[in-house]
């Protein structure tokens, strides 16, 4: 076969792997590179979304929680079980068995999209060439009439913290631990730390989550991080805020952290001290020198709204471009790049892309924020409707939180909502769709929804922003 493609794509998590399924599916000649290795010496397609994060972190966040509600929630329902036992070793290995079948599932959906899958490191030459290291030793360059970068993300290092993989560790480690630590340490309180501390906790983990900033989840709406903040206080996860993390060092079995909070200066001793402070774009060995590929100064590859490089018919996407952080933010970049390749439509809307944390409540949003809305200038009304309201949810034992709707008062078009509750993340998908479509809370209240449901949630609070909810006392 003739090593010149129409477009190679480097790097094959959930921004490169969707790139290249559609530049076949436009039929063009794909091919698509991933250097990806695991702790047992396997290479996968996937990325860190598959290998060593959305999955693996939401089959633990699943078994987790599982196993929490078996302990304190079975009774309530009336389930009268014997000994709750934890099997960790099982429920790893479930974790795994998802990877890997997610991951195996990937190479699939490359083939069948006609797209060769090569596993080793590429790396971009001037003129759209790209070079590949296979890991079986072998060397080739591949010429491209169009390359799309999608090579990720890596964890944040301090470097008082030194990284060692087995006390001090990061999100990837954390989710394989064979044993429950005692006692867990968390650096930040963003998301991976307050998901993976929510699985530890539940499984029995002392933990303290040290995060440096005043306030909790400061891009949430504070109405919804306030309340969530109480649930984890109830779940026992020791936030600290205002922590600073001076230094850190592993001392026999146990890990010692020194911070400094408005009190002064403190020692915490831990078994596992989880780094989660945030991750880089990663580019290292991607880029030869002249390639015309330029990066921003915090190591982003520079693109325009269409994730053009400032190199011809050189395209990036995912992690390592400006933006959140989020598998289907790149997921939607990889197919728009791959449509305007094809000579299609394509665009991203950056103002409406989902968020959720994982936690329990699980917490979600789209749009602004109620203090955005604020600070705009622009006049705008809130409907919020508590779940404790919601038969759905009280029958599901799960009725914690709210959902929020925030509208301007001048066209009623809504700006922001926001979910706290049972199943936010799904829930939150229609306000994704009412939002793409620029709907206004009249549209939401004329919709239909099933009952009961929690999607009511959303229902009631479209119509309490203009105080005619029907289910709850308008305030
Ligand atoms: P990556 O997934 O990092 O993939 C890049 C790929 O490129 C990797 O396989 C890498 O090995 C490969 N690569 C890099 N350089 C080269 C090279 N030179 N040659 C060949 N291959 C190369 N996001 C969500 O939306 N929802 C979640 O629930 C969620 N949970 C997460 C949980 C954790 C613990 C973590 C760490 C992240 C989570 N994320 C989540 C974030 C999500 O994983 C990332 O946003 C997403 O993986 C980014 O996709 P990407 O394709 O840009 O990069
Ligand atoms: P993050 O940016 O969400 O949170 C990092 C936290 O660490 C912040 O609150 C920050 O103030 C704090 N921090 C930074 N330096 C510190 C220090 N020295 N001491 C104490 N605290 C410090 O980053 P993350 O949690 O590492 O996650 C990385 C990325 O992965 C995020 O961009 C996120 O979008 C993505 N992710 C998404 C999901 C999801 O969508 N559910 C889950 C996990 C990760």
């Amino acid at each position: 076969m003739s090593d010149s493609y129409d477009l190679v794509v480097i790097g094959a998590g959930p921004a490169g792997y969707p790139a290249a399924i559609r530049g076949g599916q436009n039929k063009l000649k794909v091919a698509c590179v991933d250097e990806w290795k695991n702790t047992d010496g396997t290479y996968t397609f996937g990325g860190t979304c598959l290998n060593a994060g959305c999955i693996p972190s939401k089959a633990l966040l699943e078994s987790s929680e599982l196993y929490h509600r078996a302990k304190e929630e079975f009774a309530q329902h009336g389930i009268r079980i014997g000994e709750i036992k934890l099997d960790l070793a099982q429920m790893q290995k479930r974790r795994a068995a998802i990877v890997k079948g997610m991951t195996s599932g990937i190479a699939a959906l490359l083939k069948a999209a006609g797209v060769v899958g090569l596993q080793g490191h590429g790396r971009l030459l001037p003129g759209n060439r790209v070079q590949v290291r296979g890991h079986d030793g072998s060397e080739k360059t591949l010429q491209a009439k169009h390359v799309v970068l999608a090579s990720g993300s890596t964890p944040i290092r301090l470097s008082a913290v030194p990284h060692d993989g087995k006390y001090i560790v990061d999100s990837w480690n954390a989710l394989e631990f064979d044993a429950v630590p005692k006692r867990l340490g968390v650096i930040g309180a963003g998301v991976i730390g307050l998901e993976l501390g929510s699985v530890w906790r539940r499984l029995g983990s002392e933990v303290t989550v040290l995060e440096a900033l005043a306030d909790l989840l400061p891009m949430v709406d504070q109405a919804v991080a306030r309340e969530a903040q109480r649930h984890f206080n109830k779940q026992g996860l020791d936030i600290k805020l205002g922590a600073k993390v001076l230094r850190a060092a592993a001392s026999g079995a146990a890990v010692d952290v020194v911070y400094s909070d408005a009190q002064g200066e403190h020692t915490l001793q831990v078994d596992k001290l989880v780094v989660a402070v945030g991750r880089r774009p990663f580019t290292e060995d991607l880029l030869a020198e002249g390639t015309g590929v330029e990066l921003d100064a915090r190591g982003f590859i520079e693109v325009d709204e269409h994730c053009r490089t400032a190199a011809p018919n050189v395209w990036a996407i995912g992690d390592v471009v400006r933006g959140a952080m989020l598998a289907h933010k790149g997921k939607e970049e990889g197919i728009m790049v791959a449509d305007l390749i094809a000579g299609r439509y394509g665009e991203v809307n950056y103002k409406v892309i989902p968020s959720v944390i994982y936690t329990a409540p699980e917490i979600a949003w789209v749009g602004l924020t109620e203090e955005q809305v604020k600070a705009s200038g622009r006049p705008y009304k809130v409907g919020t409707f508590p779940f404790a309201a919601s038969g759905r949810a009280r029958a599901m034992e799960a009725a914690q939180g709210m959902a929020k709707v925030v509208a301007a008062t001048d066209d009623d078009e809504i700006l922001g909502v926001h979910v706290i509750g049972p199943m936010a993340g799904e829930l939150i998908a229609e306000a994704v769709l009412a939002m793409e479509y620029s709907a206004s809370t009249e549209d939401i209240q004329r919709t239909i929804h099933a009952h009961p449901t929690l999607c009511e949630a959303i229902h009631e609070a479209a119509l309490a922003a203009d105080k005619r909810a029907i289910d709850a006392i308008n305030r």
